[in-house]
């Protein structure tokens, strides 16, 4: 039977509802954090307050995608989780991030002999995460298992690194069923990564390829579409990239192209700044991940893009692409 992967088990496709197919609530640690405090995002409680607004806002499930050695916090996210159960569902990932967040020449993934590193991925599926997410040298699983393998590429290259890591993501695909997604810095590399999951025999219907929207370029966005892979359109609210009306006709463009089936909707609110629950400790007001439901849903309806497809695009494609049989 397909199932959900989510941390408390899997569930069925109609159950898991309107989600939010890249998010982020905890962040614990990481070469993110060096970078800009605003990547710090280890409150529980904080992240319940936003949780809350997305549920009250309609929402039910989110894809939390915060891979192996930045951030990622198992038992941070299983409180939150069994705080939530049954009102919403959350899924963790295994897998790696674009090849700048790690060591390119010494971390494991690239040490170690290929079939290991597709072994260690695939038990976080099929067994259990790492309660301390690969970073030391003891492995500690627990009940909690991942739903989706992420892995990352860079700004107009696919470093040998991140060649690796495409392809033991489509490895461990082949061995446990799990769906890829792929981080893409500023949009670029698409249609490569794409390439690239294809030639390791990755299954495209099962891919999705993240942060293209933030290149203004339907042509692009429908090239990756034409090749059978998935995309994820992050970000409304991001006006140093493209204005929220360009995203909403981009999409519309789209699914008048009958491409509505393959795309998904994500906030992407990754930093402290962006969310309601950590700005209010501060006394700051903040959009929030449940912006992607009050605000952009109803431009989306404004530009002309039809219930139908807002459904397509928050409820059954999520729900088709996580499924694991
Ligand atoms: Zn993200």
């Amino acid at each position: 039977m397909a199932g959900i992967r989510t941390i408390l088990g899997d569930i069925t496709a109609e159950e898991f509802g309107i989600c939010d197919f890249h998010d982020h609530l905890i962040r614990s640690y990481g070469p993110e954090i060096r970078e800009n405090a605003w990547y710090l995002m280890n409150d529980v409680e904080a992240a319940s307050v936003e949780l809350q607004d997305w549920i009250d806002a309609g929402g039910r499930s989110m894809v939390c995608m915060d891979p192996i050695g930045c951030g990622r916090d198992v038992q941070k996210m299983l409180n939150i989780a069994e705080k939530f159960a049954g009102k919403a569902h959350l899924v963790m990932v295994t897998g790696f991030h674009k090849g700048s967040l790690y060591d390119n020449y010494g971390h494991w993934s690239f040490l170690y002999p290929h079939n290991q590193v597709v072994d260690l991925i695939v038990k976080e599926v099929t067994e259990g995460m790492d309660l301390f997410s690969y970073m030391g040298p003891s492995v500690q699983r627990c009940s909690a298992k991942a739903g989706l393998i992420k892995a990352g590429t860079s700004l107009r290259q696919i470093t040998p690194f991140e060649q690796n890591i495409l392809s033991i993501a489509a490895d461990a695909q082949k061995e446990c069923g799990a769906p890829i997604s792929t981080h893409t810095d500023m949009g670029t590399m698409g249609i490569e990564t794409a390439e690239l999951l294809k030639k390791n025999g990755a299954n495209l219907e099962k891919c999705v390829i993240c942060h293209t929207n933030k290149i203004n370029d339907r042509y692009y966005h429908k090239a990756m579409l034409d090749m059978g892979i998935n995309l994820s359109f992050e970000g409304p609210d991001r006006y140093e990239w493209l204005t929220d009306v360009a995203l909403a006709e981009n999409i519309c463009w789209l699914v008048e192209r009958g491409y509505g089936d393959q795309i998904v909707l994500s906030m992407d609110a990754g930093r402290n700044t962006m969310q309601k629950g950590y700005m209010a400790k501060e006394g700051k007001i903040a959009h929030g991940i449940s912006y992607l439901l009050t605000k952009f849903v109803p431009l989306m309806k404004e530009v002309g893009v039809s219930e139908k497809a807002i459904h397509q695009m928050l409820v059954m494609n999520p729900a088709r692409i996580l499924s694991i049989s």
